[in-house]
C-alpha cells in the first residue's frame, strides 16, 4: 500500500528533534509521498530544503492568512523565486481564516488574491485554507478566474458548500477530523464527492486522528484517515490509498509511479 499525505508541516519546530524518525515511521507505514506546506517565508524555505533533500517529499510555498498582515511585496517576489524550484509543486497554504482572525479580513483577502494571481502566473496549483469564510473565499476565487488546479485542504464545510469548490475544479482533502466520534458533516461530504477529486492528509502536527488524538500528529497516522474514508465509501483501505495517490499525483502534477528510492538517499 502506498499513501500520499497531501498536507503536512514537517517544517514545523515540533519535528526539530526527531524528523528522521518521523520520516522513517511514515515510510514504514506506506506514506512514501508527502507535501510539506509552508505558512510564511521561513517555513516555506524549510519546506523546500526538506523537499530538495528527501525522495518523495515535495514543497508548497506560501503565506497563510494568519501571517497575511506581515506580508510584503518583497515576500511575493521571494515566493515566485522559490516556485521556480522543481520540487516546489504548489503555492500554499493560502486562504482566509475568520475563526482566529489573526490578520484583518481585508488584508487576508488582498494577500490571498495576490497569491492566487501569482499561482496563475507561475502555472502552479494552489493549496487553500478556509475557516468560517466560505462566502468570501468563493468570492475571491471567482474574482481571480473561477477555475483552479489545486485543493481545499482539511475540508470542514457542508456537502452543499463543497459543490461551489468542485465547480471551480478544486480537489477536496480530508484530514483527521473525519475519524472523530463527533464528526457530523464529513461523513456526509465524503460519499458525496466525485471519486477523482478526493485527497487525504494529516495536517500534522495538528488534528491528530483517532486513536492517537491528544498526541502530536505525524504522517504515519494517515493510515487512520484512509481507513475511516474506506469505511465511509465501502471500499478497502488499499483501494482508498491507491485512489487518493492517483488523485494527488494528478492534482500536483507528480508522476504516478512510486519514488524509486523511498529511503531518501538518491534525492
Ligand atoms: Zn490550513
Ligand atoms: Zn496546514
Amino acid at each position: 500500500m502506498r499513501l500520499f499525505d497531501t498536507h503536512c508541516h514537517l517544517n514545523d519546530e515540533a519535528y526539530q528533534a526527531d524528523l528522521a524518525a518521523v520520516l522513517q515511521r511514515a515510510r514504514a507505514a506506506g506514506v512514501v509521498r508527502m507535501l510539506v506546506v509552508g505558512y510564511d517565508l521561513p517555513s516555506s524555505q524549510r519546506a523546500l530544503a526538506l523537499a530538495a533533500a528527501e525522495a518523495g517529499v515535495y514543497a508548497a510555498v506560501g503565506i497563510h492568512p494568519h501571517e497575511a498582515a506581515a506580508a510584503t511585496a518583497g515576500d511575493l517576489e521571494r515566493l515566485e523565486e522559490m516556485l521556480a524550484h522543481p520540487k516546489a509543486v504548489a503555492l500554499g497554504e493560502i486562504g482566509l481564516d475568520y475563526h482566529y482572525e489573526n490578520s484583518p479580513r481585508r488584508v487576508q483577502q488582498e494577500v490571498f488574491r495576490a497569491q492566487l494571481a501569482l499561482a496563475r502566473k507561475a502555472g502552479k496549483p494552489v493549496v487553500i485554507h478556509g475557516r468560517e469564510a466560505h462566502a468570501d473565499l468563493v468570492a475571491a476565487l471567482q474574482a481571480e478566474g473561477g477555475h483552479y488546479q489545486g485543493v481545499m485542504h482539511c475540508y470542514s464545510g457542508s456537502k452543499e458548500a463543497v459543490r461551489e469548490y468542485l465547480a471551480m475544479n478544486l480537489h477536496i482533502s480530508v484530514a483527521g477530523p473525519v475519524t472523530f466520534k463527533n464528526a457530523r458533516k464529513l461523513p456526509e461530504v465524503v460519499p458525496a464527492l466525485p471519486p477523482d477529486r478526493l485527497l487525504i492528509e494529516t495536517d500534522a502536527p495538528y488534528l491528530t486522528p483517532h486513536p492517537w488524538r491528544g498526541r502530536r500528529n505525524e504522517p504515519a497516522y494517515l493510515v487512520a484517515v484512509a481507513e475511516r474514508v474506506a469505511e465511509l465509501l465501502g471500499m478497502t483501505t488499499e483501494a482508498v490509498a491507491e485512489l487518493t495517490w492517483k488523485n494527488g499525483a494528478a492534482c500536483f502534477g507528480l508522476p504516478a509511479e512510486t519514488p524509486f528510492d523511498c529511503t531518501g538517499h538518491t534525492g
